[in-house]
């Protein structure tokens, strides 16, 4: 297994803490979730896009923007635990129930 630093994880869940209590809904609709995780990634995107093409764009600094992108990065990753942590659960919901003996 590989492994991931500490204080990556570290702040991958402290996001998603954070995005459960602002946001405690969760779409049922498959696709609005994806759409969720998408969302981060398109912002992610965007800023690497500025960062490698619009360097300096908005006063702000190539730390500034490399910033944004791993604030991006975190929220993306939490958004993709998320969708999985809830995939997960009704997957086992949907599981045959034994019958009680
Ligand atoms: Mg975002």
């Amino acid at each position: 297994m590989s492994r991931v630093k500490a204080g990556i994880l570290d702040d991958v869940l402290k996001e998603l803490r954070s995005a459960k209590k602002i946001h405690p809904g969760w779409p049922d609709h498959i696709v609005a979730r994806a759409a969720i995780v998408a969302e981060g990634a398109g912002e992610l995107l965007k800023d690497a896009l500025q960062a490698k093409y619009e360097p300096g764009k908005a006063g702000l600094s190539l730390t500034d923007q490399r910033a944004a992108m791993r604030r991006e990065a975190v929220q993306t990753a939490a958004m993709a635990i998320r969708f999985i942590e809830v995939l997960d659960a009704e997957e086992i919901a949907r599981e045959p129930k034994l019958p009680d003996t």
